[in-house]
């Protein structure tokens, strides 16, 4: 771990990192393909120091509030006394702004924070987004070894459709030959009608893969899965989409058990949903005003 002070923290369309590189493992993980361009070691995480003096400065300059976005490129969870202190920090000045806020993270640390989470989405939106990919515990500590598993992540979600805070899956990746199967589907999708999801991101039954990410991956399926690389190797060559022969039947499946349980599951509908803003205050005004009428 290493410390860099940074000259910015909110993108054009107000999402941050507060840190770069991760330590959770997901044998996965697009965040180590070189196209990002990482200087350091993807476990030698850089803790952006002035995180939270640059946001403030940043929502402080903002002519109207905003939803701030979290956690697409490095998850702002991971177990680092410093990320864990700055990524409360955050959330305090995003509350103190009257902003709202969709978090991503697959670590149930975020439950730490639950009490800046209710009142972020008391004045505005929180959205809290976790990934789900194995319903099997034991795969999932191969999958994703440093972070809490499916089930803990299950349970997190519950909490928070308890406590009022909408939430979202990504339900991805589903590995060819290894995690693409109905009964994993059916498993993962039981969690989210239980947990009572407010949506699910799903791209299709696959994997992308590219330079960096690829090679990490292949490491591990060797560690893990002997033989499975070849195939994969065999079948997709260098494709960057990795696609399960079982796309069709499973997303068909998808289809329906969303729309049987109202689970909104179109990806742009998704992300127009967190990207706009809600202000509750002024909705509850509104009401009143109703109300003498
Ligand atoms: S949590 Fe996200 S960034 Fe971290 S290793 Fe997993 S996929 Fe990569």
């Amino acid at each position: 771990m290493h410390f860099k002070e940074v000259k910015g923290i909110l993108s054009a369309t107000n999402g941050m990192n507060i840190s770069r590189g991760c330590v959770h493992g997901c044998i996965y993980c697009d965040a180590r393909s070189t196209c990002y361009d990482m200087r350091h070691d993807f476990e030698d995480v850089e803790i952006k120091i002035n995180a939270p003096f640059l946001l403030e400065d940043a929502l402080k300059r903002k002519r109207k509030k905003c939803m701030v976005g979290t956690g697409a490129m490095s998850d702002p969870y991971i177990p680092i006394p410093e990320n864990l202190a700055n990524i409360r920090s955050c959330l305090e000045i995003i509350e103190r702004h009257g902003c709202g806020l969709a978090i991503q993270t697959k670590s149930n640390l975020i439950l730490r924070d639950l009490d800046l989470l209710k009142k972020i989405n008391e004045k505005s939106k929180c959205v809290v987004e976790t990934t789900l990919t194995t319903y099997d515990e034991a795969l999932c500590k191969i999958l994703e070894p440093n972070v809490c598993t499916t089930k803990a992540r299950f349970g997190m979600l519950k909490t928070m459709r308890d406590n009022g805070i909408k939430t979202i899956v990504w339900m991805s990746p589903l590995l060819p030959f290894i995690n693409d199967t109905a009964e994993n589907l059916r498993g993962l999708l039981q969690y989210c009608i239980e947990a009572e999801v407010y949506g699910i991101i799903n791209f299709g039954i696959g994997v992308t893969l590219r330079e960096g990410d690829r090679e990490y991956f292949y490491q591990k399926l060797d560690e893990h899965f002997p033989g499975m690389k070849q195939k994969y190797q065999r079948k997709y060559g260098n494709s960057y989409q990795v696609m399960s022969d079982n796309n069709n039947a499973l997303m068909q499946e998808f289809y329906t058990v969303c729309q049987q349980h109202n689970i909104v599951y179109g990806p742009e509908k998704l992300f127009t949903y967190m990207r706009t803003y809600e202000d509750k205050h002024a909705a509850i005004q509104l009401d009143l005003f109703g109300d003498r009428d």
